[in-house]
């Protein structure tokens, strides 16, 4: 059965096509500057990459370039072969504790949540929208960031606000990256060999996220009502002490939109070093001896360790702990840092193991009292396989 995995940004619109339940990708890509000048379109397929300027107005253009592109490459013969396409959304709020079929009342509850997720949950009904008129006979679905975090118990996702806020505006903990957590979670209990497991999963890219997964269930995540909560990110500002807003508001003048956009975009990595959000420019300026990049990298490591300790409390040990995303999986200094902070909790790093890139390995020595992994996610399988299990 073919199943087409789909996230839709503002101006970009990722696919890929996938052959199930073998799990095969038989195509993939990206739409990019959709509705600005400039626009391009790739795509991968047997190893080969290609890339074309064409104008993509809108994202319903780029899904009927797609699928000319699919019968071009003899991918499908006929729209009737795609039996699914399964749609990441950011924010499913408290509605959403699994994968869901696209009904009217299901874009209807992502579009008022679309507040809590402004860039993100309108592209994702663009993308709906225009996937159901070129493509209207698939099952449409869609796959919430925040369903794996549901398990949460209340002690765990409310804030200590008045509980008004959270009765009347929906004020609590919902976290994020969830279709990554639960990936990483999974490939670690089948590395491990068992299912009843207690782990840690840090998807560290530009944004970031640490989870403590209990029996293959989320019991806590550091990101909050919004993304930027918890790790210092790349240009968000992850935890901070809430009274700073209103503090600089009154200082500056500046508006409440003005500070959100600050916090959000220039703050992080960026905001303390002055340089980039970029781990691999924060790592140039180590070497080149940058006092702020230095500090910054300081900052950002000590806030991912002291998560995973919190996490080792909260759920009584550990029996893995996983890293991935683009620092995750990439940054091998990053990922030597955190574990030798680590080592009082008796967590010992294979130096050479862990010189690695965007490999599955263990970089743990046998004598570690945690083994940790490096686990590239896969988000656009686990779409595709809520999507399968829909269809069928
Ligand atoms: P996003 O949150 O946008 O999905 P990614 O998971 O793709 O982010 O991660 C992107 C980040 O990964 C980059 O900003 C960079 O900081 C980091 N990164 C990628 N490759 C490397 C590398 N080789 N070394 C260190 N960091 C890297």
């Amino acid at each position: 059965m073919k199943i087409l995995s789909i996230n839709a940004g503002s101006s970009s619109l990722k696919f890929q096509m996938y052959e199930m339940p073998e799990e095969t990708v038989l195509i993939s890509g990206v739409f990019e500057r959709i509705g600005i000048e400039n626009s391009f379109y790739t795509i991968k397929m047997n190893g080969e990459k290609i890339k074309k300027e064409v104008a993509l107005p809108n994202h319903k253009i780029a899904f009927q370039i797609l699928i000319d592109e699919l019968k071009e490459y003899h991918v499908v013969d006929s729209l009737d072969e795609i039996k699914g396409v399964g749609h990441r959304v950011v924010q499913g709020g408290a509605y959403f504790d699994k994968t869901e079929i696209a009904t009217e009342d299901v874009i209807s509850k992502i579009d008022e949540l679309s507040s809590l997720a402004p860039l993100h949950n309108p592209a994702a009904i663009v993308g709906i929208r225009a996937a159901q008129e070129v493509i209207p006979n698939a099952v449409q679905t869609v796959v919430f960031d925040t369903a794996f975090h549901q398990t949460m118990e209340e002690e765990t996702y409310l804030y200590a606000l008045p509980y008004e806020w959270y009765q009347n505006y929906g004020v609590r903990k919902y976290g994020a990256h969830g279709t990554s957590h639960k990936y990483v979670a999974l490939r670690a209990n089948q590395l491990i060999g068992k299912e009843n497991t207690k782990l840690i999963t840090c998807h560290i890219g530009n944004g970031g996220s640490v989870s403590a997964v209990w029996n293959g269930k989320c019991k806590n995540t550091s990101m909050g009502l919004t993304p930027n909560a918890g790790l210092i990110m790349g240009t968000r500002c992850g935890d901070i002490d809430a009274t700073i807003i209103p503090y600089i508001m009154e200082k500056t003048g500046m508006t409440a939109k003005e500070i959100d956009n600050i916090l959000n975009k220039q703050s992080g990595l960026l905001g303390i070093s002055g340089v980039s959000n970029d781990s691999r420019d924060i790592e140039d300026g180590i070497q080149a001896g940058n006092e702020r990049c230095i500090l910054a990298q300081e900052m950002y490591i000590k806030r991912i360790v002291n998560y995973i300790a919190q996490y080792y409390v909260e759920l009584d040990g550990c029996d893995a702990i996983c890293f991935t995303a683009g620092v995750g999986e990439n940054s091998i200094g990053v990922r030597k840092k955190i574990i030798e902070r680590l080592s009082v909790l008796g967590l010992k790093l294979d130096e050479e193991a862990n010189n690695v890139r965007g490999q599955e390995v263990l970089i743990t020595s046998p004598d570690s009292s945690i083994p940790c992994y490096v686990i590239p996610t896969d988000e656009e399988v686990m779409i595709a396989r809520d999507t399968y299990l829909l269809c069928k």
